[in-house]
């Protein structure tokens, strides 16, 4: 979601953007860098963590394995109730993905799993990570009154429209609907800019850039990052023709700005499935892509899951 004349000055920026992105990526890298967690509990239950300490923003990749299957578990983080699935019929290991909103206030925070050990007794076990600040960049901007005021019934309309997508947002779908690794929904591009910029319209504060920018021709396919079922596919006030898919277990991935739309709620999608085309509807001057990346409610950078197969 772009602003008249940041149409430019993004383009200025675009090799900065691409820098914050590779130190953002080489910050949370999970997995391959030191500083995974890992917690031994009661009845040798481990919990594992890709990381702990981590950015806001980022995806964290979290893992239980116990001796035997446990029953009747549940996770949270800071009040949050994180989905746990199982992969395979064989291991007892439950994974699962915790978002750290990009305005997660920095701190440490616990990912806590309970469950009941054979004699029916409850259990939890607790790992800590710590939330640093993202390094995110800031924008001033001067812009035409209309951008940052709307009238009250554009106004009215923003807010029913945030009101669907929280209503869409909030609920989990107990359900493992992508198979195999996330990717990137537009064919032979590869680096997206802008996640997490901070902006200040004539001196106002406004909601962070919560998606990734890719800038494309008008009519480009669009394609689904994963298979899901799509959740929403209509014009939304700022973000235009916007197409949202649901994953699964909380996840959720959000396309802006379309041109056209090419599915409806309730179809189902594979990596293959065209969603729509690339445009310029809502709040934008230029043509492009904003991909967004929802989990558990988080708003977390949507490059990470192409990075990190959940
Ligand atoms: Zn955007």
């Amino acid at each position: 979601m772009s602003l008249t004349s940041d149409f430019m000055r993004r383009k200025r920026k675009k090799i900065l953007g691409i820098m914050v992105l590779v130190a953002g990526v080489l910050a949370v890298a999970p997995g391959r860098l030191p500083g995974q967690v890992r917690k031994t509990c009661e009845g040798g239950v481990t919990l594992k963590l890709n990381a702990g300490v981590t950015a806001q923003g980022s995806l964290l990749i979290v893992e239980v394995a116990g001796a035997k299957p446990l029953a009747e578990f549940a996770g949270d983080w800071d009040g949050r109730a994180i989905p746990l699935w199982r992969e395979g019929v064989k291991t007892g290991t439950l994974h699962g993905l915790i978002g750290v909103d990009l305005e997660k206030a920095p701190g440490r925070y616990a990912w806590k799993v309970s469950w009941k050990n054979a004699a029916g007794e409850a259990k939890s076990c607790s790992a800590f990570v710590t939330v640093r600040a993202g390094k995110f960049p800031t924008e001033r901007l001067t812009v035409e009154k209309q951008f940052v005021q709307p009238d009250p019934e554009q106004e009215k309309r923003a807010e029913e429209d945030q009101k669907k997508m929280r209503a869409i947002f909030e609920s989990v779908t107990p359900e493992h609907y992508w198979d195999g690794k996330f990717q990137l929904p537009l064919k032979g591009v590869t680096t997206g800019g802008n996640f997490g910029r901070r902006r200040i319209l004539n001196g106002e504060a406004r909601s962070p850039h919560a998606g990734v920018d890719f800038p494309a021709l008008a009519g480009t396919p669009v394609f689904a990052a994963q298979a899901g079922k799509v959740a929403l596919a209509e014009e939304l006030y700022y973000s235009g023709n916007t197409v949202v898919i649901d994953h699964g277990y909380g996840i959720y991935t959000l396309y802006a700005h379309l041109s056209a739309i090419e599915v409806k709620p309730g179809d189902s999608v594979t990596p293959a499935t065209e969603v729509g085309k690339v445009g310029a509807t809502g709040r934008v001057t230029g043509p492009h892509l904003h991909w967004g990346l929802t989990v558990e409610r988080a708003r977390v950078n949507a490059m990470e899951i192409v990075q990190h197969k959940p």
